[in-house]
């Protein structure tokens, strides 16, 4: 008899820390935006291994080129240069426009520490960051995240950063000078459940920042490589009134479709702060991971996947929004913040997972969505479907209503 998911959940509980809470689910297989648990039971995923997953699971050209590069050449050390790496490095500068320089990493987090690293060597150490923020849990990547219950527990933490109201431009003002060494922001605030600034917002937080000799660093990792609809949020013409060329950009989540990668772009004379030796890494820009992200960028590109995005993120907006229990959608492409009525996020996950789809739940009133971004218009229509009756499971009432709606 084969292994329960009871038991492998009691399994997991006794081998693995107790960091993320007991699993939702045990998954065993993925083909697309659907994943299969240990029971056999689908899953439409629209969270997508949190804005990873862009082709979503098994894609045949992710696949093809990591099973591609790994028979050839695995991995090197930065000892070494591969051609994926040299190739992605140079995509990614072209993608944003601009001259610029790549150091790669493995992770989102990896990304902001490398980014935090640079900013150090303007000769400058204060870094404006925004109330709100996620950029990650190591040490340096936690000092640049607002979240108190993060932080706390791990203090001291590296100094001399400063939080401000997100999207707010009178702030950012009053808070930067000619000690900033760097404004840091999301162009979208992911993990606080889909937080989108003022359109002159970006604009502002450039003109702020270069007017006292400050970096513009913006944090791409959630919203970047698609996800917004465009390659990247703050390109986007309908999220930003006014072109922004960023110093610094990083980037990881949906970057190599889920294998691991982060990268830390500069622009300009930000992408010379760096000299041999004042950082480094094992795996980062390894030859896997790079081949997987051309991969995910051809495929963008040849399946001209951001126009989907933009379509599928309209359609489920509007249709979600339709319901008086949903009390303010905010959408960027495949990137969907849900407000509910009442505080009942982690019911509607659970009710979603009972009905076969899986969803996210950022704060106690937010829902997230980031499917992958192939995702199929019947599995859109089917979540759409199947919405008001996730809301009845999960007794969410419209405001003002007796229950019923
Ligand atoms: C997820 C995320 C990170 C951290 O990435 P990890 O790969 O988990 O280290 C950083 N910044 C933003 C905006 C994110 O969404």
């Amino acid at each position: 008899m084969s292994t329960t998911a009871t038991e492998w959940s009691e399994r997991y509980a006794g081998a693995l820390m107790n960091t993320f809470g007991p699993p939702k689910l045990v998954l065993t297989r993925g083909e697309g935006a659907h994943v299969w648990d240990v029971d056999g039971r689908e899953y439409v995923d629209l969270l997508g291994g949190i804005a990873v997953n862009a082709l979503g699971h098994a894609h045949p050209r992710l696949v093809k080129a990591v099973a591609d590069q790994l028979g050839t050449l695995g991995h090197i050390s930065n000892f070494f240069a591969s051609e994926p790496q040299i190739e992605l490095a140079e995509r990614l500068v072209t993608l944003l426009g601009v001259e610029g320089r790549v150091f790669f990493t493995n992770s989102g987090a990896e990304a902001n520490e490398a980014a935090f690293k640079l900013t150090r060597r303007t000769g400058r150490t204060r870094i404006v960051a925004a109330a709100g923020s996620f950029h990650g849990r190591t040490m340096g990547a936690l000092a640049l995240t607002s979240k108190a219950a993060y932080r706390e527990p791990f203090e001291p933490l590296p100094g001399d950063v400063v939080f401000v109201p997100y999207g707010d431009v009178a702030a950012l003002e009053a808070a930067v000078d000619d000690t900033t060494a760097a404004v840091l922001v999301e162009p979208i605030q992911g993990e606080a459940g889909v937080v989108i600034p003022p359109t002159d917002y970006l604009p502002a937080a450039q003109r702020i920042a270069h007017d006292h000799g400050a970096l513009l660093w913006l944090d791409e990792v959630q919203t970047g490589i698609g996800r917004t609809g465009a390659w990247f949020a703050h390109q986007h013409p309908d999220l930003v009134s006014d072109r922004v060329v960023p110093d610094i950009v990083t980037l990881a989540k949906g970057l190599a479709g889920g294998i691991p990668i982060g990268a830390c772009i500069a622009t300009g004379g930000s992408g010379k702060l760096f000299d041999p030796g004042n950082h480094g890494t094992t795996f980062g820009g390894n030859p896997v991971a790079a081949a997987a992200a051309l991969a995910v960028l051809d495929t963008i590109r040849d399946e001209d996947l951001l126009g989907h995005v933009s379509a599928m993120g309209a359609k489920l907006a509007h249709a979600l929004g339709l319901d008086p229990r949903v009390t303010e959608v905010r959408e960027a492409g495949l990137l969907i913040g849900l407000d509910l009525a009442e505080p009942k996020s982690a019911e509607v996950v659970a009710a979603a997972q009972d009905a076969g789809f899986i969803v996210n739940a950022p704060t106690p009133e937010r829902i997230r969505l980031a499917p992958p971004l192939v995702i199929s218009e019947s599995d859109v229509d089917a979540f759409i479907n199947a919405w008001p009756a996730v809301l009845d499971s999960a007794g969410v009432t419209a405001p003002g209503g007796e229950g019923a709606r």
